[in-house]
């Protein structure tokens, strides 16, 4: 009786106190102030928060990758167990020319020197033109949050390939809501929002990781939620891994190019 009694004075407190507002301000709130950030000066350009990743002039942000990525869960067991390890740190083998750094076939991906979690990231890329090439093998890269989930670079301008794997995919998982691409040769964009999973002590996830990402300024990936790490081969599951590791930019084998590429840490 007494629980009873309880509820109905909770219920009509609660009635109360939301017919009791009538005062604008009582709504307003304060506080936290967000930070200030002084946008770039163009569209692409980076804000004054950013992490800048490369600005066309060098690759000191950059290193060879060291553990690599996984095609098969097996793979993705495998480099996760030597995460935190002492790395050897190595140069990165690409090439920098006309403010533009470009993949150099066989050297390996690179990865930022820097590890990050949740991100705001922006790229640019370049599918080169390459004549006789299609599918897979036109102009493919691609950009690894956290070493591990891959939104796909390739020429999908008039190339036909699996939708999960055209450019703008979360390669293998998510098929991109639109083909947003330009034709090769041109310069392209990325935004992506990232937000990193979410595991609890055991490693079990507790959220899984999500990507928003626009293409050429447009929406391509709105808020998808990642079944795992991205491999080749197989369907994905969660392997618990640090909370921040590097971005990975990957050489598949094709000249494709990047520039202008910045990160805020959200
Ligand atoms: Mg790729």
């Amino acid at each position: 009786m007494k629980q009873h009694f309880s509820f109905i004075f909770a219920l009509l407190t609660t009635h109360l106190a939301f017919a009791q507002i009538t005062d604008p301000k009582a709504t307003e709130v304060w506080e936290p102030v967000p930070p200030k950030v002084t946008p770039g000066i163009f569209p692409g350009s980076p804000p004054s928060d950013a992490i800048i990743l490369f600005d066309g002039k060098d690759l000191s942000q950059w290193r060879k990758c060291a553990l690599g990525y996984g095609g098969k869960m097996e793979d993705v067991e495998a480099i996760a167990k030597k995460y935190g390890s002492e790395i050897r740190e190595e140069p990165a083998g690409w090439e920098v020319k006309d403010g533009a750094m470009i993949v150099k076939p066989g050297t390996g991906a690179i990865e930022t020197k820097q590890a990050f979690g949740d991100v705001q990231l922006h790229v640019e890329w370049l599918a080169p033109v390459d004549p006789g090439k299609e599918g897979q093998q036109y102009s493919n890269s691609g950009v690894f949050l956290m070493s591990n989930y891959e939104i796909q670079v390739l020429n999908s301008y008039e190339n036909t390939t699996y939708p999960n794997g055209q450019a703008g995919a979360v390669y293998k998982q998510s098929i991109p809501m639109a083909n947003a691409s330009r034709p090769p040769g041109e310069w392209q964009s990325y935004d992506i929002v990232f937000t990193a999973p979410r595991f609890d002590k055991a490693g079990k996830v507790l959220k899984p990781a999500t990507i928003t990402a626009f293409h050429n300024g447009i929406l391509v990936q709105n808020h998808f939620e990642l079944k795992g790490p991205t491999i080749y081969i197989g369907h994905p599951y969660y392997v618990q891994h640090p909370d921040k590791l590097p971005i990975i930019l990957q050489d598949h084998g094709d000249k494709v190019r990047f520039r202008n590429i910045w990160v805020r840490a959200l």
